[in-house]
This record gives structure tokens, sequence and C-alpha cells, in this order.
């Protein structure tokens, strides 16, 4: 018989050249694989239970196919993957153990960002309306894989505790009277926060078979019910259901429409799909959150970069009056601060670009002009003759100078006093000559 099931022990054929069995289980090929999967599997899980706090009790009951299968048929990046599964993803809380500068806290509140923080705070639109699609995506796939509603009611409690788990009214679990005590119990010692990056309950597979089994007896019983009402005539013997007759899931297979309409998966691909689905979610999640905290940033940056870029144009139109007077009027905005307004950031830019260069060089121009040029009293119409100070000259004369007769006191006095041959009288001694 050939089928999907899994056989850990399997036949040795005449054809088999070699097998490797480890831990009961047989491979047939990918023999370094297997030795290395087998010895890293202790120390994964020494790691995983120190980190999550469970004991190896809780260890072996996480359903480790349905996580294996998850990962294997995961199709985005394996890198990733491993962040979000691992609780590795790069938060703010995250980044500040290793970038003493950068904040462990949220954008949005006081809180510390962290991943499950992201996922179940209402302090960002995005965390409200990734537990909408949570919700939404696994009963989506709960619609498309025709999973038992005892089964789905069940997922979505413990996906509600999970988002209740971090607000102060949490939901108890003696409430979930509905819920299989075994599944419930040892999910909580998991971790519900844990089920979601797919450490998910081994019972979580064997609630499903039971319930695809229950669910099938349903249809089968109603089905025979609807048979006894609509063929009231027939035999009872065929018609009659007997309560004691231990229906099993075998026995409605291919006697009735529904079985043929209904396809179940088996119950590992049916739960690595499901981890799968929440992995997506939480993934666009993350993707929404990055790229909402770049826009952000990039916003932030462009205003940073205009302020500056209108800095630098208001300096250079400060330094108008520097330039060449006929560069004046040709590089400069008679309005600058209607420019800086309308004007969009790029073309900002390349005025910048292309007038910063050439404003510069005409104050330098100008500079140079100037420093160069002849003091005007340099030019020949301008010539300066040093004199002596007038009070020197006239320090000793107690009256003040006569200007008016200045150059008579250039001459000398012998030109109005000439001298004579003429004998002077002694009664005349104090007479003098008048001057010409
Ligand atoms: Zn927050």
């Amino acid at each position: 018989m050939v089928d999907k099931a899994v056989r850990p022990k399997t036949w040795l054929m005449p054809s088999t050249k070699c097998c490797l069995s480890i831990q009961g289980t047989d491979h047939h090929g990918h023999y370094q694989n297997a030795i290395r999967r087998a010895v890293a599997i202790p120390t994964l899980h020494r790691y995983l239970e120190k980190r999550h706090h469970w004991n190896t009790e809780t260890t072996h009951t996480i359903d480790w196919d349905s996580f294996q299968t998850a990962a294997r048929t995961y199709p985005g990046s394996r890198n990733h993957l491993l962040k979000l599964v691992y609780d590795k993803l790069p938060t703010n809380l995250y980044r500040s153990r290793y970038d003493k500068s950068k904040s462990a806290r949220c954008h949005f509140c006081n809180e510390f960002e962290t991943f499950e923080h992201l996922c179940l705070s209402q302090c960002n639109p995005r965390s409200n309306e990734f537990r909408i699609n949570m919700m939404t995506n696994i009963n989506s796939y709960f619609s498309k894989t025709n999973a038992p509603d005892s089964f789905s009611n069940t997922f979505n409690n413990a996906i509600t505790v999970w988002f209740q788990s971090r607000s102060l009214i949490s939901t108890p679990l003696a409430t979930h009277m509905t819920n299989p005590p075994e599944l419930w119990r040892r999910q909580a010692a998991i971790g519900w926060s844990q089920m979601t990056r797919g450490f998910l309950a081994k019972q979580w597979k064997t609630l499903y078979s039971q319930s695809q089994v229950n669910e099938r007896l349903d249809c089968w019983l109603e089905s025979e019910a609807d048979n006894d009402v609509i063929h009231p005539n027939e035999d009872d013997e065929v018609s009659t259901i007997s309560m004691d007759s231990g229906y099993n899931s075998a026995r409605p297979q291919g006697l009735h429409p529904w079985s043929g309409n209904k396809d179940f998966l088996t119950p590992t691909r049916f739960m690595s799909g499901l981890i799968r689905t929440i992995w997506d979610t939480m993934t666009d999640l993350w993707q929404n959150h990055i790229q909402h905290i770049h826009d952000c940033a990039s916003q932030i940056a462009q205003h940073a970069e205009t302020k500056s870029i209108q800095d630098q144009i208001r300096a250079l139109h400060a330094m108008q009056n520097q330039t060449m007077a006929a560069h004046r009027d040709k590089y400069f905005h008679p309005d600058l601060d209607q420019y800086l307004i309308q004007t969009p950031l790029a073309q900002m830019k390349c005025y910048l670009q292309r007038y910063q260069p050439v404003i510069l060089h005409s104050i330098k121009q100008a500079t140079t002009l100037a420093t160069n040029a002849p003091k005007i009293t340099n030019f020949p119409g301008f010539a300066y003759t040093a004199h002596p100070p007038r009070d020197l000259i006239h320090h000793v004369r107690e009256e003040p100078i006569h200007w008016k007769h200045t150059k008579i006191w250039n001459r000398p006095i012998t030109e109005y006093f000439k001298p004579t041959n003429q004998t002077i009288p002694s009664n005349s001694s104090n007479s003098f000559p008048a001057p010409d």
C-alpha cells in the first residue's frame, strides 16, 4: 500500500544498498544532513527549554513534525523565518542591546518595543489591523481546508487567549469549559505566544483527527436520518440508525455524497499549513511596521534637508551686496520668501548647486577689485604737500595771525626798511623814516 503516511521504519528491499537508522527512524539518503540534525536537535531542545522555561516533558509535547514541515515548505526568506520564530527581529529593544544610543522604547508608546508588543499592542493602527487579519486569515484557511467546526472554534479561542494575554482583562482558562482540558494545559505550558511561533501541542493534531471523525459521523447520521424521512417504507435494517452500532470514520467513506465533497488534509499537513498562515500574517505585520517607520524617517530626513537647503539659500542672499554690482540682479531672487515657499526641493537644490559657486566667485572678484584699487589720495589731482603745523610756526606769538597780510612776512624786512647814508641828528633820535 502506497500513500502519504510517514513511516519511520521501512522494509529492506533487495535493491536496498544502505539504510541508516537513527533513533528508530530509517534514512535512505542525505545521510550527512540526517546525522547533523540528529546531533543538533538535543542541543536545540536544551536551548529552547532554557529560553522558554520548558521542561523536558513540555518539549516532547510539541508537534515538531508540523513545525518542521511548515519550516521546510515556507516560501519566504529562511533568515527572516529564523528571526521570527526565535524572536530575533530587529525591534528597538533588540537593537538597543547592541547599540546603546538606540532607544528600546516603542515608536508609539512608552513600552519596550518587542515583536510581541507589536502584535498585541493597541498603540498603533497596524497592530490593531494585524489582529483582525490574523483571525480573518486563519478562518479563511479553515474554510479552504474544510476544517471541522469544533477544531476551528477551539483554535480561535486559543488565539483570543493570546490576544488578551497582555491586557488587564484576561480570559481565565476556567471559562473555556468547552475546550479540551489536556490540550489547554499542554499549550499553556508551551506558551500562548509560542503557539503563534509554530510551537503547537501535539494534542492539536489529535483534536483535528477526532473532529474529522466526529464531523463525518454527524454528516453520515444526518444523511441517514434524511433517507429515513424520504424513504419511510424501506427496510428497517437499512434505514434505521442505531446509536449502539459503533460508527467509525471508515464506515461512511464512499457511501454518501458529502464524503466526496470534503477533502480533509492529513493532520501534519493541515497543521503545517496553519502555522504557515500564522507566520505569513505576522510577517505582513513586521513589513508594514518597517515600511511605516521608514516612511516617517524619510519624511523627517526630507524636512531636515529642505530646511538645510533653505538656510544655505538665505545665506547666499544675505551676501548679495558683496557681489559684483552687475551680478546682483542676475543671481538672486527678488522675493526670496516667496521663492522658498513655492519652489520644490529638487529645484532649490539645483539653484544652490548652480549659483553658489558663481556667487562666491563674484564676491571674490569684488573683494579683489576693491583691494587692488589705488587710494584716492594717490590720484594726480589729489596730490598733497605736507606743511609744518601752524602752532609750531607762531607759537611765540601772543596775538593771532593776520593771514590777510601773511605775504608781507615772507619778504625780508630790508625791503621795507632800506638803509640810508644820512646821519641821524641827535635831536631827532626817536624819529624813523616812514615805509614806502
Ligand atoms: Zn507601543
